[in-house]
Formats: structure tokens, sequence, C-alpha cells
């Protein structure tokens, strides 16, 4: 039986790099809500209208829409022996509306990994991510360095760039921060370091606290 899992962290924090990596292991979904809001721009769908412009800068989308769209995804099937939410929930009455719509179904969240990296950092790392256009992999040219035959094609995302970053960076603190201690009153929140560490070390991290 996989485990319900949230990822918690600032952007960049390395929560996706993580999640993909955890997903594999435990052959669970990884569910980013960036992913698919960012899927279905690229694809030109209404969805990706609806959201264009608050990815581009660096706003939430609106709690109902994006909590309908995670909603819909949980039903799924591949999603009944757990799965990781990633970049989901990102606000309190988005975890609130996780927690009823999970009670309704006789499920709850087990675990909340909260990926602590200080802001100093935080910058660095969002200006040095870059992507695959192709496969979605995500690398940093610091911390975890795409394979050198790949360099070329990576790109940079457009809300990862520096005047889109510290909107970012204030509505975490301001609107996503305070879920941390909403799982912490549940009970399921653990804490991992995420600073002055590679992905393997964090993944490490990331094992020892996690429930068998
Ligand atoms: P991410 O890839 O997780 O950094 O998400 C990229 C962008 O998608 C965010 O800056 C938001 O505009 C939007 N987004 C992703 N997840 C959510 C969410 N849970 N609630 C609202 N907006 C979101």
């Amino acid at each position: 039986m996989g485990l319900r899992i949230v990822m918690l962290g600032a952007p960049g924090a390395g929560k996706g790099t993580q999640a993909v990596r955890m997903a594999q292991e435990m052959g669970i979904p990884h569910i980013s809500t960036g992913d698919i809001f960012r899927k279905n721009l690229r694809e030109g769908t209404p969805l990706g209208s609806q959201v264009q412009g608050y990815l581009n800068s660096g706003a939430l989308v609106p709690d109902q829409l994006t909590c309908d769209i995670v909603a819909d995804r949980l039903q799924q099937a591949d999603c009944a022996n757990g799965y990781i939410l990633d970049g989901f929930p990102r606000s309190l009455p988005q975890a609130e509306m996780l927690t009823r719509f999970l009670a309704g179904r006789g499920e709850k969240i087990e675990a909340a990994v909260n990926i602590d990296v200080p802001d100093e950092e935080i910058v660095g790392r969002l200006s040095a991510r870059r992507s695959d256009p192709d496969t979605g992999a995500v690398y940093n040219l610091k911390f975890n360095p795409p394979p050198p035959e790949i360099a070329d094609k990576l790109i940079q995302r457009e809300d990862d760039k520096p005047e889109t970053v510290q909107a970012r960076l204030k509505t975490y603190h301001e609107t996503t921060e305070p879920i941390i201690a909403y799982y912490g009153e549940q009970g399921v929140l653990l804490n991992v370091p995420g600073s002055n560490a590679g992905p393997d070390e964090i993944y490490r991290r990331i094992l020892d606290v996690l429930p068998a």
C-alpha cells in the first residue's frame, strides 16, 4: 500500500525533483498542478487560456479551479494506492478542501514532507533551474547538472526569471507557508532540511523520516 503524500516547500526547494523520484520508486503517481497547468498552456486548451495570466505573473490560480482539477485527478484509478502531490495544496483553503474531499472517501493525507530551504538559497536555485522541453526533466546547473549532450536544448521556465521569482516567493510566504502549521496540527508533518546537500542526500533524508 502506497502513501498519500504532499510535498511542501518554497518554489525551487527541490519538491519536484524529489517527488519524481519518490513516485518512481514507490510505484505511485506524481501529481504536479504546475505541470498540469503548463501542459494545458502548451496545448492551448481552454484551461490553458484561463490560467495563463496567473502563471506568467507568478500568482496563484484561483483555489476552486485548482481544487476541481486535483479532485478530478485523484479520482482516477491509478491514485487508488497513494500518490505524491507536488505544488498542491498551496493555500489554507486548498488544504482544507483537500482534507474534506479525502474525508468524504474515508481517506487522509498520511505525510506532508516539508523541504526547508532559506530564501537566500532559493533565488540562486531558481535562476539555475533548467528543464528539458521534450521530457519535462528538471535540472539545476549548479546542484543537479544535466548530461552534457542535452545541455544545449534546455530551457528556463518563464516564471523562473528574476522579475517573477520575487513575486512567487512573496506569495509563498503569505499564502502557502501557513499550511506547514496546518499539517503540523494534523500530526503528519515531516521536516527535511533541504540545503547544503545534493538531491541524493535530500532523498535519503526524506526516506529516513517517511513512515514505513
Ligand atoms: P509550480 O510548477 O508548482 O511552481 O507552479 C507553477 C505555477 O502554476 C504557479 O506559480 C501558479 O501560478 C500555478 N499553480 C501551481 N500549483 C498551484 C496551486 N496549487 N494553486 C494555485 N496555483 C498553482
